[in-house]
């Protein structure tokens, strides 16, 4: 077994319910109730066990984080264990007043994210009529506190045109970094693959974007970028490598190695209501199963390749290939990269394709593909 070292960042999803109803949110089909969610004391106790692991980055998600009304309280404990936080956002439910007490409460950095640059598109994209009029005026607010901003633009065909005017909205905004993401096709973005499966040329084109305003914006903007995947070549090192550098407290306590193990059925998820994190992360099966790189089969097993990459990501290889210890389906030494690529194709090809939107937690999820 390979011997894990401790974790740098916690990702903690404080809830899963949102006002926004994203077609590709990452959230899973089955979403944690509010009835089962954390409690404030629990997750204090959890940002305890995090920065004893040696966790340094805690970054406060959902769902919707703002929804949850002990969030100030959250950030201060955290902040108190000595973690940096980071707030991600849509801004929706947070208020002047709410940011004020944040900022005093000691929140470090707070990332946004953005639909689309337009009113028409945002709304659409979220589902909420006026979130891209009160994002606005978040991001103003954000802006006059001071707190470090980093966009966080999700781009997929829908929306790929609008990709210059985000970046010059990062720009305007004062913000330190802006996150291009072209959407991965987990989640409710799986159910959405006809309407939002970006083309070939389109992907093309956001990576010379992205490579001319890095040269452009460079000392005044700093641009992470995720390309388009299913037109790639190689998969992306997901989590930086399983159980390696990162770890995911779901709203009711479960703790993840990503955000989509839990549709990787064989694995099973220790909680920290039963479990310290410690014991979770250094000795829970999940972490253990695809940790390193003695659990690959051939092609990765004898790749040049296979400590950059760590064979792609487990939950597309699950997705995709119908076994998670697969070769990611995006790698073009995998037997699906042929049939992947023609598939993404199709996808883009789709025409009027209707979104289908996340529902809240509770309600009875679309039927699974
Ligand atoms: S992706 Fe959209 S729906 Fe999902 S949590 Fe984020 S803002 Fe809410
Ligand atoms: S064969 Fe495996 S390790 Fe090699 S590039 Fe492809 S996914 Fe990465």
């Amino acid at each position: 077994m390979t011997k894990a070292r401790p974790p740098i960042a916690m990702l903690a999803e404080l809830t899963h319910r949102c006002p926004l109803s994203c077609p590709y949110c990452s959230n899973p089909i089955e979403m944690a109730r509010q009835d089962s969610e954390l409690s404030t004391d629990e997750w204090k106790t959890v940002f305890r066990q995090a920065a004893d692991l040696g966790v340094l980055q805690l970054h406060l998600s959902g769902g919707e984080p703002a929804t949850r009304r002990d969030l100030e309280e959250l950030v201060q404990a955290a902040r108190e264990a000595g973690l940096y936080t980071n707030l991600i956002t849509s801004g929706i439910g947070l208020t002047e007043r709410r940011l004020k007490a944040l900022d005093a409460a000691g929140l470090d950095h707070v990332q946004l994210s953005l639909q689309g640059t337009t009113p028409e598109m945002a709304d659409e994209i979220g589902g909420y009529n006026g979130g891209f009029k009160r994002k606005m005026q978040v991001a103003e607010w954000i802006g006059a506190i001071g707190f470090p901003l980093t966009l966080n633009a999700v781009l997929h065909r829908r929306n790929l045109h609008q990709l210059p005017r985000a970046l010059e909205m990062a720009v305007e905004m004062g913000a330190r970094r802006i996150e291009v993401a072209t959407v991965q096709f987990h989640g409710w973005a799986l159910k959405n693959r006809d309407a939002l499966m970006p083309t070939r040329e389109q992907a093309a084109e956001a990576t010379r974007i992205v490579q001319e305003a890095r040269l452009r914006l460079k000392g005044t903007l700093v641009i992470d970028y995720v390309p388009a995947d299913y037109h790639s070549d190689y998969p992306k090192r997901c989590m930086g490598g399983w159980g390696s550098t990162g770890l995911n407290v779901a709203p009711d306590g479960q703790v993840l190695p990503c955000h989509a193990a839990q549709t990787i059925p064989h694995l099973s998820f220790d909680s920290v209501r039963e479990r310290p994190l410690s014991e979770i992360w250094y000795e829970g099966s999940a972490f253990n199963a695809y940790r390193g790189t003695d659990w690959m089969p051939e092609p990765c097993a004898s790749c040049e390749r296979k400590t950059v990459d760590f064979g792609g990501c487990r939950c597309q290889a699950m997705a995709l290939a119908g076994d998670p210890a697969a070769t990611d389906p995006v790698c073009i030494k995998s037997p699906h990269h042929v049939d992947l690529q023609a598939r993404a194709d199709a996808h883009a090809a789709a025409e009027n394709a209707a979104l289908v939107y996340r529902t809240a937690p509770g309600k009875a999820p679309e039927p699974a593909e």
